[in-house]
């Protein structure tokens, strides 16, 4: 007979009306005090009209809290056809270089950096300078050192920082931090956490260190990091790493194709996970004193399988990007402090962290991360 999970059970039990208003709930960590919402939508300008933040765009379209309100580029050919299918008005059109001017853009409350990830930085800083509110894409910068004038700056400036750590606001991964917080199948003892994926393009910013801080650890391996801290509930205190393998050392001169790491944590677990540009991989595994839990695909995009030694996991494929926008958006239309596990702060844990895997990866040796 097929074992059905504590947690699938509880959305059957209730059938389809239950899972709709359990999902809402619980892709929104931190409750409104005010309940009178006006309708009023934060609103949003992406910085850098690359891939993402076309995704980004669609998930504007569905957000209840957030809507597309202008858009920065380099390039007018791209701000025209923007404008045409977001409708957008050409005062709230920016590029680089009169970017600053957005400081007397009433109708502009949030900016969104899409940008490579060595630019974070410079538009976080200009963004808060110019007194609006920062969503910046993860990485949240190439250095720790980076994240903390980030984080100055909007501090400075009275702003909010998130890092667009969208699944946070996904059923499955909150189902995975719930099981392993909460001890549901008792302490975890070991994660194996994975995320890659083929590339071959030479012009991509990606594998040019100047632009990207880093090969795939700074680009998706940052997930796994992610997945082991929330599952656990823990920071680690050690890390070793290691460097390859490099299949193709003529594109990848500049970053590493792959890197395999173990983060050591205070209660005794342990966390393996590799990043690649080598092959396709993208799952969350965690085997605690009782039992077991895990995800495949559960990183990406979705839609996401999940089962635990109990069964299958059963949520809703939802749009990831509008959950996220819809989270923070609601709380700063509220005038309320983001969660703290969202925001530049925990944007730096992750950069010290990937920064320590790198240096281990480079020495051979264990670097203690306390
Ligand atoms: P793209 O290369 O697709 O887009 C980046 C955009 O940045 C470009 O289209 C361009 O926009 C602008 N840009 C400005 N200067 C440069 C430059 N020197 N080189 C290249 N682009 C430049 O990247 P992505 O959209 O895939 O990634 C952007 C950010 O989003 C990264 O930090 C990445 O880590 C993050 N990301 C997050 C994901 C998530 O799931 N949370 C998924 C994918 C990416 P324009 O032409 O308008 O000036």
């Amino acid at each position: 007979m097929k074992k059905i999970s504590r947690r699938s059970f509880l959305f059957n039990a209730g059938g389809a009306t239950t899972a709709a208003v359990l999902v809402p709930s619980i892709m929104h960590h931190a409750e409104i005090k005010s309940q009178s919402y006006d309708g009023k939508k934060l609103n949003v300008a992406l910085v850098g009209l690359g891939t993402y933040a076309g995704i980004l765009a669609t998930g504007l379209q569905s957000s209840a809290y957030c809507r597309l309100a202008g858009i920065v580029t380099g390039h007018p050919a791209k701000a025209a056809v923007w404008k045409e299918k977001y409708k957008i008005p050409d005062k709230n059109i920016y590029n680089y270089e009169n970017f600053d001017t957005i400081s007397k853009n009433k109708d502009i409350d949030l900016i969104y950096v899409v940008l490579p990830n060595a630019m974070h930085k410079e538009y976080t800083v200009r963004a808060a300078k110019a007194g609006k509110h920062v969503i910046c894409e993860k990485p949240m910068a190439t250095t720790a050192k980076d994240c903390e004038e980030m984080i100055t700056a909007c501090k400075n400036a009275g702003m909010q920082l998130a890092i667009g750590y969208r699944l946070h606001y996904e059923p499955y991964n909150l189902e995975i931090k719930r099981l392993g917080q909460q001890k549901v199948f008792g302490q975890v003892r070991l994660i194996e956490s994975s995320l890659g994926y083929r590339t071959d393009d030479p012009a991509q910013w990606r594998l040019h260190k100047a632009l990207s801080g880093g090969g795939p650890l700074m680009n998706v391996g940052i997930y796994c990091i992610q997945s082991s801290r929330y599952v656990l509930g823990e920071e680690p205190v050690s890390v070793t790493a290691q460097f390859g393998p490099n299949t193709n050392a003529e594109l990848f001169k500049e970053v590493e194709a792959s890197i395999t790491w173990q983060l050591q944590f205070p209660s005794g677990a342990v966390c393996n996970s590799s990043s690649t540009y080598n092959c396709q991989v993208d799952r969350f595994f965690a085997s605690a004193e009782n039992g077991q839990f895990e995800l495949s695909p559960g990183i990406s995009y979705g839609p996401f399988v999940g089962k635990t030694s109990d069964g299958p996991l059963h949520f809703p494929d939802i749009n990831q990007q509008a959950a996220q926008l819809d989270g923070i958006g609601k709380l700063i239309l509220a005038k309320q402090s983001l969660p703290s596990h969202i925001t530049g702060e925990e944007g730096i844990k992750d950069l010290r962290i990937m920064e320590a895997i790198y240096q281990s990866a480079a020495t051979g040796n264990k670097i203690s991360l306390i």
